[in-house]
């Protein structure tokens, strides 16, 4: 079985929109994938499906072996832990420092101090912020903002890392810091990236995986893709 596999999956909303139909696909561990798609067209869906965020109405999704919309509530924190999440608006704790809030998610582990400190300390100096420690988040760039949440995604060296518009309020300079870091990443850990984005200029210079969502249908599925909206273009 792949690392992910999402199989004939449907998802309608209770206000009866539907975001997502008869999607299937298959993501191998390491991969890096984007998901691409006007506003609208199911590409925040499809990344709460893998993090159980929404559940399927209809098909399967698993995300390593675990049948992610069958998965009891109370066990899924099992999964959230094998998943490090990154939005475009950072969700930085305001109050907290930047090595705070990097260390705050491990703190239900019941790891020592010592072993937080470590994590953090990692996390941060991989995402080149580790003379930030101290800072709190409105005493940094936005791009510094949007480095401490991959620092914090990747703090438990997740498995997957699932990025939702993650350069989406940031200039080209940042985006592409952002970028470096997350492709490193990728290199580094091995983890597997799946990017929702609209940023055409990112696509394009990656040439990785690019899946194309309209109207919560997948169009297309191209190795070393482009942005292509269109296939007839
Ligand atoms: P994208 O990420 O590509 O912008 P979304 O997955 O956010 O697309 O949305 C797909 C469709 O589902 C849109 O029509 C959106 O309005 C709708 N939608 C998203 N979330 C909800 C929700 N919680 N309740 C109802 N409709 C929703």
């Amino acid at each position: 079985m792949e690392f992910i596999e999402i199989n004939n999956v449907f998802k309608v909303y209770k206000n009866g929109v539907s975001a997502l139909a008869d999607i299937s696909l298959k993501i191998s561990k390491g991969d890096f994938v984007f998901i691409i798609g006007q506003s609208g067209s199911g590409k925040s869906t499809l990344t709460k499906l893998l993090y159980r965020e929404e559940k399927p109405n209809r098909g399967s999704v698993f995300v390593g072996g675990i049948n992610v919309g069958k998965l009891r509530n109370g066990n899924v924190y099992k999964l959230r832990r094998k998943i490090g999440v990154v939005f475009q608006d950072f969700k930085l704790l305001p109050k907290l420092t930047v090595y705070e809030n990097v260390a705050y998610p491990l703190e239900s582990y019941g790891m020592t101090k010592s072993e937080i400190r470590e994590r953090v300390k990692k996390a941060l100096d991989r995402v080149h912020l580790k003379d930030k420690m101290r800072s709190y988040p409105n005493q940094l760039s936005g791009g510094e903002q949007q480095r401490v949440c991959i620092a914090r995604a990747i703090v438990n060296e997740p498995k997957l890392i699932i990025c939702d518009e993650p350069t989406g309020d940031l200039d080209p300079k940042m985006s592409k810091e952002i970028m470096d870091v997350i492709e490193e990443i990728n290199k580094d850990l091995g983890s597997t990236i799946i990017m929702a984005t609209h940023d055409k200029t990112i696509v394009d210079k990656m040439k990785k995986r690019v899946i194309y969502l309209k109207d919560g249908v997948l169009i297309s599925d191209k190795k070393k893709g482009t942005y292509v909206e269109d296939e007839s273009v």
